[in-house]
C-alpha cells in the first residue's frame, strides 16, 4: 500500500502543474512564491487537504458532504455489526467519527497554518478588495461570529496581504484608526451593496446616508455616489447570475470592474468561458478586473491575492492610491494571483470531488510538500506493521 500511495504522489507531481498563476495569462514576476508555516509542512496531509477542499466550488463541496455522510453510515453499521457479532472494528468507527471531525474543524480554525503570499516586486502591494466582519448578516448570529475587524485584519495578515477592504452588507463598518504596525495590513473602507439582485463592491468613503436613501436603483445609486472618490465593482455570482447579458449596462451605470475570481463557494462555480468573455470585455472598455476573498470567517485557506504597483507604499495615502490606480484602468498595474485547484470545470467527475481535489495538490505541491505526504504515508505503514 506504502508503495502504490508514493507512486500516485509522485506520478501525480512529475505532471506538476504551476500553484500560482495570473487569470488573465501574463506571465507573474518570479519571485513570487507560497510560504508555508513549519507546522504546516510538518503535518502537510492535514493542512493542504484542508487547503484544496477550502478551494473547492458548492457543487464540488456538496459531494464532500455526500462522502462525509457515507462514512458516518459506515461506521454507525460497523457499530451495529460489532454488536451483534461482537468484536468490534476500529476503523470504519475512526472514520466515521474522523471525516465529519476533519471537515468542521478545518472550516472553523480560523488560525490554523495557511500559506501565504511573498516574494513579489517592492513596489507591488497585496490586496483583497471584497471581505467582511461580524457586522454583516451572514457572519452574525454563525459559528463565525467571533470575525471581527480584528479577526479579519490577522487573517489578512497571515496570508500575506498589505491591504483590505472591508465591504459589509449595506453596511460601512467604521474602522479603528491606523495603529503603525507594519505586520498588520491597512484596513480600507467600503460595503457591499445589495440593488435590483446584483451585489456591487463600492471601495472609498462617501455619504452613504444621502446615497443610500436617494437610491433605488444602480443607476441612481452610481449618480448619488462621487465617481471620483468611489469606485465600483460587480461581484460574483450576482452579475453571472444576474445581468450577464446586461454587462455593458453595468459599466455605463458606472460599474467599472468586476470579480473574475472570488473564493466564495458559490461563486467559484464561475466557469472559465465567462471569466475570459469579461477579461475581454474589460481590455476593450478599460474596464478593470480583480479576484477577492469574500472572507467571511469560514475556511481559513486564501485562493487568491491581487497585486497592486502604488507609486509609494506609504500608510496614510495607501487606500486612496490603490482605488487611483484601478480608476485610472492601466492593466500594468495591478495583477491577480490565484492558486491553482480543482475548477469547477475541471473534467473529473463531481463525484470525485475529495479526490479530484488532493490529487491537484500533489500536482502543484513543492518538494518540502511532497516529502510530508511520503514521510506520513510511510509512518502509518511502518506503524500499522508494528501493531501486527
Ligand atoms: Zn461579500
Amino acid at each position: 500500500m506504502g508503495f502504490i500511495w508514493t507512486g500516485l504522489i509522485l506520478v501525480a507531481n512529475l505532471a506538476h502543474l504551476p500553484p500560482l498563476q495570473d487569470p488573465t495569462g501574463r506571465p507573474l514576476p518570479t519571485g513570487y512564491h507560497l510560504q508555508y508555516p513549519w507546522m504546516y509542512l510538518l503535518f502537510a496531509p492535514v493542512f493542504s487537504t484542508w487547503d484544496a477542499l477550502s478551494m473547492l466550488s458548492m457543487s464540488r463541496l456538496r459531494w464532500v458532504g455526500v462522502w462525509a455522510l457515507v462514512a458516518v453510515l459506515c461506521a454507525v453499521a460497523a457499530l451495529l455489526i460489532s454488536r451483534r457479532r461482537g468484536g468490534a472494528r476500529g476503523w470504519p468507527i475512526a472514520l466515521g467519527l474522523g471525516v465529519p471531525i476533519f471537515l468542521v474543524v478545518g472550516a472553523l480554525w480560523r488560525a490554523r497554518p495557511i500559506a501565504r503570499l511573498t516574494g513579489g516586486p517592492v513596489d507591488e502591494v497585496l490586496v483583497d478588495f471584497h471581505s467582511h466582519t461580524n457586522a454583516s448578516h451572514d457572519v452574525r448570529g454563525w459559528p463565525v461570529s467571533g470575525f471581527d475587524v480584528a479577526a479579519n485584519r490577522r487573517w489578512h495578515a497571515r496570508a500575506g496581504f498589505g491591504a483590505a477592504f472591508i465591504t459589509d452588507h449595506n453596511i460601512s463598518t467604521s474602522l479603528p484608526a491606523d495603529d503603525g504596525r507594519a505586520d498588520l495590513p491597512i484596513l480600507c473602507p467600503g460595503r457591499e451593496a445589495s440593488i435590483e439582485g446584483l451585489h456591487v463592491i463600492l471601495l472609498g468613503e462617501a455619504d452613504w446616508v444621502g446615497a443610500v436613501a436617494r437610491a433605488d436603483s444602480l443607476v441612481s445609486l452610481m449618480r448619488s455616489l462621487r465617481p471620483d472618490s468611489i469606485l465600483a465593482i460587480a461581484s460574483l455570482p450576482e452579475y453571472s447570475l444576474h445581468a450577464w447579458d446586461r454587462l455593458g449596462w453595468l459599466m455605463a451605470s458606472g460599474v467599472t470592474g468586476f470579480e473574475v475570481v472570488n473564493a466564495s463557494p458559490k461563486a467559484n462555480e464561475f466557469p472559465r468561458v465567462r471569466r475570459d468573455s469579461v477579461l475581454a470585455l474589460t481590455r476593450r472598455t478599460r474596464g478593470f478586473v480583480v479576484g477577492v476573498s469574500d472572507m467571511h470567517g469560514w475556511g481559513a485557506t486564501s485562493m487568491v491575492w491581487n497585486a497592486v504597483t502604488v507609486p509609494q507604499i506609504g500608510r496614510t495615502r495607501l487606500c486612496r492610491d490603490i482605488i487611483g490606480v484601478l480608476a485610472r484602468g492601466a492593466p500594468s498595474t495591478s495583477r491577480i494571483v490565484e492558486r491553482a485547484r480543482l475548477r469547477s470545470d475541471d473534467w473529473w467527475p463531481e463525484w470525485l470531488a475529495p479526490i479530484g481535489a488532493v490529487w491537484m495538490t500533489w500536482r502543484t505541491a513543492s518538494i518540502p510538500l511532497v516529502v510530508s505526504w511520503i514521510g506520513w504515508t510511510w509512518l502509518l505503514v511502518s506503524l500499522r506493521a508494528h501493531r501486527r
